[in-house]
């Protein structure tokens, strides 16, 4: 009968708004998961940043802390250079002093190295603090929309799922299984409607014959190529009619 072409195509349109709205219930949370993991993992950027500059820090105070006491050191040398006798002894408190106002002119240099390299270190980890601030903003705003929707989907899914129930009712007893085994299987995309001669679902084509079963017989063709449940658009049911006159 004609009659089931419109009711399936209205069967076809509730399955595929309760998988849109299904898909968006399950999207969003996802995204979330993602977005959290990403915080996660930056936040971990910036704790090895941290530590890697407090321990760059740490080594300048300590080159520092050698080149005082260095200048102690040579302090000392100068008291005692006053103090020497023996010219082999003046000469190797010179060579001393000489030798330790080169190392803290070579820690110096490190120094500077470092103070350069700490700087950027401090910039970038300036940037990932940031990002990671980005990143958790983005994560509460979805979760936010989230909370907001959730409830109002899930209603909407609800009335939906009654409205599926009540629509199947197109479905002939004989054919319920095979109509639940399909829609397990392919979900909303189950039903296909005959498309310029063809399966919408698979693109191939359907015999006149079949066509002419599905205007006149009270019972479901299903696509012998991808097993969809086959139905006409109001259209193609008056075109065919016409065409046949
Ligand atoms: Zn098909």
């Amino acid at each position: 009968m004609a009659a089931t072409a419109t009711t399936l195509s209205d069967l076809h349109l509730i399955h595929q708004r309760a998988k849109s709205l299904r898909d968006r219930l399950t999207s969003a949370p996802k995204l979330l998961v993602t977005r959290e993991a990403a915080v996660v993992k930056r936040q971990a950027d910036v704790d090895a940043a941290k530590k890697a500059l407090q321990e760059a820090r740490a080594k300048i105070k300590n080159r520092e802390v050698h080149v005082q006491s260095l200048n102690v050191k040579i302090d000392d040398l100068k008291v005692k250079l006053n103090n020497v006798k023996k010219n082999e002894e003046y000469k190797a408190l010179q060579n001393q002093i000489a030798h330790d106002k080169a190392s803290i002119a070579k820690i110096e240099d490190e120094i500077l190295d470092s103070m350069g390299t700490v700087e950027t270190q401090a910039a970038d980890l300036v940037k990932i603090e940031a990002e990671v601030k980005t990143f958790m903003g983005e994560a509460a705003v979805i979760k936010a929309q989230i909370a907001a929707q959730a409830e109002e989907q899930k209603a909407q899914l609800t009335v939906l799922e009654a409205a599926l129930v009540e629509a199947e009712a197109v479905i002939p007893e004989d054919y319920r299984d095979r109509y639940r085994r399909t829609v397990k299987q392919k979900g909303a995309d189950a039903l296909a409607q005959i498309d310029s001669g063809a399966c919408s679902s698979c693109y191939v084509s359907i015999t006149p014959q079949t066509v002419n079963e599905l205007l006149n017989k009270n019972g479901l063709i299903f696509c012998q190529t991808c097993g969809c449940l086959l139905y006409l658009t109001d259209e193609d049911t008056q075109n065919t009619r016409r065409s046949k006159r």
